[in-house]
């Protein structure tokens, strides 16, 4: 039996199916407590008390990118109008659990109603849901009779969907997974994700790819997969194959040792063109798999985990230890740090939006929020100067969101009056990279963000599922904006890398440089697959490739041209 979904995150995985239901209890229609409003209030709030303590010990254990989703979904456990539905429903003699139950059903309605990224966030509330439920499950006796039942969706019964213990490393099939549950996978004991759902660049899929796992998404069939089934998970080509036979397993495993052992020379192209090859660190604990994997240096330092869970700000001292850390770590390549990108799908605590924002991604976000905060933006440049003072690595600071030569400017000024002297933006906005010529004046190095520039090029949300083909980097719109950036670089003799999930994609990364980007950045794991992609090709081949892509009209179709002419890649 074969399956097509999406390969998201790259690796081959093979093994026994786990498959993940969630076995929340479901609290019977008319359930009530036995009179005490209060003390049953205080039995809600305690459960829900501890689904927000534990997504953020979750959050902290895991570190990186899952500690910030996971904090985010802490908040939405905190937020004060669920707490009063929570108590109008008890005041009115409605069980702890029905209560919970019947309000987080009104919040997930109003998310799915309102569309686009807010209707992904519904799964999230289920989530937090139904471990608020196994929470209140596990608690004090309750004051009446209960009901349980099974749910349907994602999740797992108690938030460890992978049990440990398992000597074979196993594939999780799920219809869809929460960034919680894959926070908690047991590093090694997951051999791959298999989803029936799921977006491509989701948080899920983002969290997958930093922790080195295969992922396909939105596979149909998934489901019916039987449990125990073996099965080989191509997370490259999307390709799936339930009890594969030992020629397709050969073939599969054949092709990746054609590619040899992984080697950790600087990026190149076949004949010698360099192209630096950098690792995207959502966190310290990052570090060692960034190392391990060969990167050059640190293409994009998410600071984002230095103010997750907190009420104040990071003291400079902390954060100056942590970015000293990360330039230790690369005492001969570059580290860029993106300053705090908060707002949006990157909610902190301390600096909720000064007011209601309908769509959050054109909202108040990245370096928009400087202007109303700025000890945040101050604090973190002397912290980043004190971290350079003394390292050999050369640090490269860079704002998020840029979308005005006036933005660039002020950031610029801002990291030199700090005594940072190499300070660049990331091009994630249309505009930006439209008139990049302009920013090259200002700024001294892009980052293109193609998670961004993607969705706001497409107007496709990057969280959904069913949007996925229309935010394809591969659309020749988004490669044409990629060479208006790399053209304004080369011009000013400027660094263009890009940063964004495509970055790791080895055949795209190929067309990135023949469009002249000259760094890549992505999560550790795909180093080595990008590393040999590009030494299998000189850079007029590579310019070839982008050339067929870009004379293409659609993504499909631009995939195809480029690739017929990367032979080396095979069927990678
Ligand atoms: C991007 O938008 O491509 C990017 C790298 O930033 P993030 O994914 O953190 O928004
Ligand atoms: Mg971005």
């Amino acid at each position: 039996m074969r399956l097509t979904g999406n390969g998201v995150s790259p690796g081959v995985g093979y093994g026994p199916v786990r498959r993940l239901v969630r076995r929340a209890p479901v609290p019977p229609p008319r359930d009530r407590h036995g009179g005490d409003a209060d003390a049953e209030f205080a039995r809600a709030e305690a459960a829900l008390e501890r689904v927000a303590a534990e997504l953020e010990a979750l959050g902290r254990a895991a570190g990186g990118v899952a500690q910030e989703i996971l904090a985010a979904q802490a908040m939405m456990t905190r937020d004060p109008s669920l707490r009063a539905a929570v108590r109008e429903r008890i005041d009115a003699g409605v069980s702890a659990a029905r209560a919970i139950y019947e309000s987080f059903a009104v919040f997930h309605d109003a998310l799915v109603r309102a569309g686009g990224r807010l209707a992904e966030r519904a799964g999230d509330i289920d989530d937090v849901r139904d471990r608020a439920l196994v929470a209140l499950d596990a608690g004090a006796c309750r004051t009446s009779g209960e009901g349980s039942g099974r749910g349907s969706g994602r999740g797992s019964d108690t938030g460890t969907p992978a049990a440990g213990g398992d000597a074979v490393p196993y594939v999780i099939v799920a219809r869809d997974l929460a960034p919680s549950d894959v926070a908690v996978l047991p590093h090694g004991s997951v051999a791959a994700l298999l989803l029936e759902e799921g977006g491509p660049t989701s948080h899920t899929v983002i969290l997958a790819r930093a922790m080195g796992v295969p992922a396909v998404v939105g596979c149909a069939g998934a489901l019916r997969v039987p449990e125990g089934a073996v099965v080989l998970v191509d997370g490259d080509t999307g390709q799936v194959r339930v009890a594969p036979t030992a020629a397709e397993l050969a073939r599969t495993t054949g092709r990746r040792a054609a590619h040899g052992p992984a080697t950790y020379r600087p990026g190149r192209t076949a004949d010698g063109c360099p192209v630096a090859l950098l690792a995207n660190i959502g966190s310290l604990r990052d570090l060692p798999a960034a190392v391990g994997c060969g990167a050059e240096g640190v293409g994009l330092l998410r600071t984002e985990f230095l103010y997750l869970g907190r009420r104040a700000r990071p003291q400079v001292a902390e954060q100056r230890d942590a970015y000293r850390t990360v330039l230790d770590a690369f005492p001969e390549g570059q580290v860029v740090v993106r300053t705090l990108d908060a707002g949006a799908d990157k909610p902190l605590a301390f600096l909720p939006p000064a007011r209601h924002e309908p769509n959050p991604a054109l909202g108040v976000r990245g370096v928009r929020a400087y202007a109303a905060h700025p000890e945040i933006l101050t604090e973190q440049l002397a912290a980043l100067a004190e971290a350079a003072a003394g390292a050999t690595a050369r640090l490269g600071v860079m704002a998020p969101m840029v979308t005005t030569v006036e933005e660039a400017e002020r950031f610029v000024r801002a990291c030199h009056d700090a005594g940072l002297p190499w300070a660049g933006v990331m091009v994630e906005v249309p505009a930006a990279a439209l008139r990049a010529r302009d920013l090259a004046e200002v700024a001294e190095f892009f980052s293109i963000g193609t998670n961004d520039l993607a969705q706001f090029t497409f107007a496709a949300d990057r969280q959904l599922g069913g949007l996925g083909p229309l935010g394809d980097p591969w659309h020749p719109a988004l490669l044409d904006l990629v060479a208006l950036v790399a053209e304004a670089s080369a011009r000013a003799g400027r660094q263009c890398c890009v940063c964004g999930e495509a970055a790791a994609d080895p055949a795209l990364a190929c067309v990135f440089a023949g469009l002249g980007v000259t760094a890549l950045s992505m999560a550790p794991a795909a180093l080595g697959a990008v590393r040999r992609a590009l030494a299998g090709h000189t850079l007029d081949r590579c310019r070839a490739a982008a050339a067929a892509a870009r004379a293409a009209t659609g993504a499909q179709a631009a995939r195809a041209a480029a690739r017929a002419l990367l032979p080396a890649l095979g069927d990678a």
